[in-house]
Formats: structure tokens, C-alpha cells, sequence
């Protein structure tokens, strides 16, 4: 391409609400620009890009057998009243009629379209295992989209849906899509981590996540300093303190706590470690029609992790409630305890069930208990895990301590079993003539926000910095003074040879200053490019590599195998 002839809009200035680096970048460099909050147009160089991570993917795909198809965007609601998600994915999901008064909604992800596409069309365990995909405009009317390309409305997804006949089977292609999910990463160039993460209201036991590290991730994992585990903080786990700090022994009994209503102020007033309170932590927990106080309790060390909290509840959403709205219940806020609780539902956290020598609130206006043992509600309250790891705590599977880093979540992979099978009735015959709900798997990867997360995890205080196999362009070949004959001779030669061998290059040949046409490079992020300029006389040129800003000298005959050999 012809930088002359390139529809690449780049500009000093940053759209005012970009923080990222990514937002920043892509928007100045000319990759994209942005129609509405969440809406983007892709200029050709993110077109590019957005092609070149495809490419990646459906090699990738067709290594393990999975092959693409393409649904409609636009997904009928009654596919989606079947399943029961239409109300489920409330906002999000955009709904509008047809001239026919037909509704219909923009597919957010295709689990039921793909599902009623393979119904009645494969019926016999003969014909499984199967796994389609599809590279696909989303739409997810998200309530804060933000962050340019990271957080759409409208975005591309790699989604993957897998049906077996057995859970084994299952089990496999999901070994399957998770190593070619790291393997996809890997060759974007991309440092990454495979976490488990959070099931959600669906259940199962299969659910990771594919993490890019980044600081600016939206996501917080906790990751063993000794073993392999990490997992999204959503769901992440641990073991129970092993060195626990030293018990309060008392006798049961209720005590005076004047005006004492914090953890914190609990803890000094009775000199004791907040390991050995119980804190409330109440919430309004909204279902599909309806909304309940509900008092969690933990650990007054520990915090709640609300998706945790929607899971143990199986809420469509927590909210915080007022004090006013407790007194109404006849609740004492400052106060609250498990025990004689009768006021409203309560979750109780699971480390809590054998907890001895614990404080809590008497239910009863500068009231608190002492000395109080759990197992008097071991049969009685409902426990469920609750509370969200913290830094330090020991891993789940070893003797490890966990810590905490920010990622980005650019895939996730998950053993649907038969949910949606059963919901939408889609079956096959087993060996022996029986009806049988298909057993599913499904697979996404954000490619648009794979886009971002490149420039995430690779850029400088210059702009973009392409990895290999990400880069629109590999080479951009420099004509530092256009007015010069052989500097054009020879960009024009490098131009020709280059293309001749597929390398996908740029050439500079515009009439601007070299140090425009530079910085205008070094935004774009091109990994190599070739200065022709005044060494050129000596018979040499330089090639600029736009990862360590090195320069090195080559002679013009050995220009062209020293590029191929970089690339
Ligand atoms: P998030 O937690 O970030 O909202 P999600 O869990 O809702 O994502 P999935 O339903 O698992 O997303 O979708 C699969 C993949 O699609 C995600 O891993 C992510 O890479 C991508 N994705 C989801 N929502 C968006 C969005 N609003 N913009 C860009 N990519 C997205
Ligand atoms: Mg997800």
C-alpha cells in the first residue's frame, strides 16, 4: 500500500473520555473511530488487524476439527423464550419488531440459534461429535461501555458450540479448545494465564477463563505463588487459615458494646482479632419479579464477593439497602447476627460452619454476643461460599499464597452439559434407539478486544507496538526525502521485491517532513521500517525496529535478505 493512497486518519488528539492506551492508539493511529458510546467503525488498518487474528483463529479451528458457519444476527425472541433468557439477559438484550410485529433480538451470543440449527439435523450418535463456530458481530446493549474496543456494544466474537454424546467426550474437546485457545494466544504474542472462573447461574463444573495480563484489565484473578492455579476472584478459592490468630476463649454470653457497630471498633473495644467476629452484610437480592432483604454473613476479616452472593441465591442482581429500609424489617443495624434471626433470609458462609469462640451482633440495639459456636446453626442456616479470597491466603491446592493480578478476559470456555439441549428439546438417538438431550460445550473469544489487548500489553509512550502475526503491515518502507530520485528508485525497488514475496508493506512516499512521517510510523506501530535517507549516499539505509527503537545500518544490497530474515 501506498501511504499517499492509505485511508489512515491519524491525529494528535485522543477522544476525551479514552484512558487506555488502547482506546488512545487505535483512535489516533486511524484504526478506529467511534459512531456512538460502544459503536465503532474499523478503518482499514483495523480491518487488517481484525482479519489477521481471524486468520490465526480459523487455523487454529480447523487444526482441532471445529468448522465455521455463519447465523443470522438477527435471532427470533421466541428461540430466546424457550430458553428461558430473554428475561434473564434483561437490558442487554436489544429487542425490536419487524413490519409483521414479529420480535426479534440482536444476538449476543448464539447458544440457542445454534442449538435450534443443529436440532432435528443431527439425530443420531453416529454424527456426533460436532463443533461449529463463527466469527460474528455481537450486540450486548452493555450498561457502561467503555474503554474504546474492550467494552462495545457491538463487537466481534469467535463463539464455538460443541455437542457429544458423552460427558468424556465433552471433557476432551474441552482439553481440546483450551489448548488451542493458549495456542491462538501464544502466537498473537500475547502473555496470558488460564484461570477458572465463575459458572454462573448455569452451574457445571467446567468454566476457565483465558486471561491476557494486563494492569488495566477489568478483571482481578488470584494466582498461586507455588502451583498452577489462578482463578477469576469471582471464583476464585482457598484453604482455611492454617495459622488462624489466637482464639478468644469465653463462656456464651450476651455483652454490653455501647454504640459499637464497626468490625473495626468491635474488634478494639474487645481486643480481639476481626478473624473472630462475624460481620452482616445485607443486600437486596432481585429476582426475575421480585426483590428480598437478605443478611450474609462471614468472617468480619473477610468481604462479601457479590458474584459469589448472586450464585449462593440465585439472584439476577445484589443491591445495597439503606438502614431505613432494615429498621422497617425490624432489623438493629449494627448489630446483626445469625443467631435467633428471624427477620429476613440469611446466607451464611461456609468457613463460618464449625467457627468457635466467635463475636457477634445480639440482634439487639449496643448488644453482642461472645463465646458463640457455629454448630448450633450447623443444621438450622443455610451456608454457602461467600466470601472473596484475599491476597495472602493459602491456595486451594498446595501450600502456596495467593496474590493478586488484573487481567483481561479475551476468552471463556465452559461444559454447558444440557442446558439449552433440554430447554429447546434438541436430541439424538444413543446406541441403543434412546432420545437423548445433546451434552454441550461452548467456546468465546472477544476478537475485537483481542485487538485492544495487543496494544494493552505491547505499546510505549509512541504509540502501537504490532506483535508478528497482529501487525496490518510488517514493513514500512521510509522515503526520507521524496524530491530525491534514488531514495524513491530504490523505496519504489525494496516496494516491488517486498510484495513479490507476500510481505505485507507500506510505502511512505508522501511530501511531509521525515520527523512527521516518523512519528506518524511509530504511532501506527509497523515492526520494521526501512529508513531511506542520507546514508543512502554511502550505499545504506537503516532499519528501524519499532520494538526496542533500535536502528541498525545495512548495506542496500543486503537490505532485503536482513528484512526477510527479521521477519
Ligand atoms: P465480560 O465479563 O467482560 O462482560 P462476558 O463474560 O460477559 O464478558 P462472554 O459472554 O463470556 O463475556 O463472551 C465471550 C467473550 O466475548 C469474552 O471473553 C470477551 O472476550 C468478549 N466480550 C464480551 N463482552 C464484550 C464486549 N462488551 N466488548 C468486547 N468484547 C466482549
Ligand atoms: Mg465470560
Amino acid at each position: 500500500m501506498r501511504r499517499s493512497r492509505a485511508f489512515i486518519p491519524t491525529s494528535k488528539e485522543a477522544p476525551s473520555d479514552a484512558t487506555l492506551a488502547s482506546h488512545i492508539y487505535l483512535a489516533r493511529a486511524g484504526f478506529i473511530s467511534q459512531v456512538a458510546a460502544g459503536l465503532y467503525n474499523y478503518m482499514p488498518l483495523a480491518k487488517k488487524v481484525i482479519k489477521k487474528i481471524e486468520n490465526v483463529i480459523n487455523e487454529e479451528m480447523s487444526r482441532v476439527g471445529a468448522q465455521e458457519v455463519e447465523l443470522s444476527f438477527v435471532t427470533p425472541a421466541d428461540l430466546w423464550a424457550e430458553s428461558g433468557r430473554i428475561e434473564k439477559f434483561g437490558k442487554e438484550l436489544l429487542r425490536f419488531k419487524d413490519r409483521k410485529e414479529n420480535l426479534f433480538v440482536l444476538g449476543p451470543t448464539h447458544e440457542e440459534m445454534m442449538v435450534d440449527l443443529v436440532r432435528n439435523r443431527v439425530t443420531s450418535y453416529k454424527n456426533l461429535p460436532l463443533n461449529l463456530y463463527q466469527m460474528k458481530t455481537k450486540f450486548r446493549d452493555e450498561a457502561r461501555p467503555r474503554f474504546g474496543l474492550m467494552r462495545g456494544r457491538e463487537f466481534i466474537m469467535k463463539d464455538g458450540y460443541s455437542f457429544h454424546a458423552s460427558t468424556e467426550d465433552l471433557d476432551r474437546e474441552f482439553e481440546s479448545m483450551e489448548q488451542a485457545y493458549k495456542t491462538i494466544l501464544t502466537r498473537l504474542g500475547l502473555e496470558y494465564r488460564v484461570v477458572e472462573a465463575d459458572s454462573g447461574a448455569i452451574g457445571g463444573s467446567g468454566s476457565k477463563e483465558l486471561m491476557v495480563i494486563a494492569d488495566s484489565g477489568e478483571d482481578t484473578i488470584a494466582i498461586c505463588s507455588k502451583c498452577e492455579y489462578g482463578a477469576n476472584i469471582e471464583a476464585a478459592k482457598r484453604s482455611f487459615n492454617p495459622n488462624p490468630p489466637e482464639a478468644p476463649e469465653a463462656e456464651f454470653n450476651k455483652f454490653l458494646t455501647p454504640d459499637i457497630k464497626s468490625i473495626e471498633d468491635l474488634a478494639d473495644f474487645l481486643k480481639i482479632d476481626a478473624y473472630y467476629t462475624i460481620k452482616c452484610v445485607a443486600k437486596r437480592v432481585v429476582y426475575e419479579d421480585e426483590s428480598e432483604i437478605v443478611l450474609f454473613f462471614l468472617r468480619g476479616c473477610d468481604n462479601l464477593q457479590e458474584v459469589k452472593a448472586i450464585n449462593a441465591t440465585d439472584a439476577l442482581d445484589i443491591v445495597d439497602v439503606t438502614e431505613e429500609e432494615l429498621k422497617e424489617i425490624g432489623i438493629v443495624p449494627g448489630f446483626i447476627g445469625p443467631l435467633d434471626q428471624d427477620k429476613a433470609k440469611h446466607v451464611i458462609d461456609c468457613e463460618l460452619k464449625n467457627a468457635r469462640n466467635m463475636v457477634c451482633g445480639a440482634n439487639e440495639q449496643d448488644y453482642h454476643y461472645v463465646g458463640v459456636d457455629m454448630k448450633v446453626l450447623e443444621d438450622v442456616a443455610y451456608f454457602a461460599e461467600i466470601a472473596e479470597v484475599n491476597e495472602g491466603d493459602t491456595c486451594p491446592h498446595c501450600e502456596g499464597t495467593l496474590s493478586f493480578t488484573k487481567g483481561i478476559e479475551v476468552g471463556h470456555i465452559f461444559k454447558l452439559g444440557t442446558t439449552y439441549s433440554e430447554a429447546l428439546k434438541a436430541e439424538y438417538l444413543d446406541e441403543n434407539g434412546k432420545t437423548q438431550p445433546f451434552i454441550m460445550g461452548t467456546y468465546g473469544m472477544g476478537v475485537s478486544r483481542l485487538v485492544a489487548s495487543v496494544i494493552e500489553q505491547h505499546h510505549d509512550e509512541k504509540g502501537c507496538i504490532w506483535t508478528k502475526e497482529t501487525a496490518p503491515y510488517s514493513v514500512n518502507i521510509m522515503i526520507s526525502n521524496i524530491k530525491n530520485e534514488a531514495q524513491v528508485a530504490l523505496g519504489e525497488s525494496l516496494y516491488a521485491q517486498l510484495q513479490e514475496k507476500n510481505v505485507e508493506v507500506m510505502l511512505d512516499d508522501r511530501k511531509e517532513r521525515f520527523g512527521f512521517k516518523m512519528k506518524d510510523a511509530e504511532l501506527i506501530g509497523f515492526p520494521y521500517t526501512i529508513i531511506i535517507g542520507k546514508e543512502l549516499d554511502n550505499g545504506a539505509v537503516q532499519i528501524y525496529e519499532r520494538k526496542t527503537q533500535e536502528k541498525q545500518t545495512v548495506a542496500v544490497d543486503s537490505v532485503f535478505d536482513t528484512l526477510m530474515e527479521l521477519l
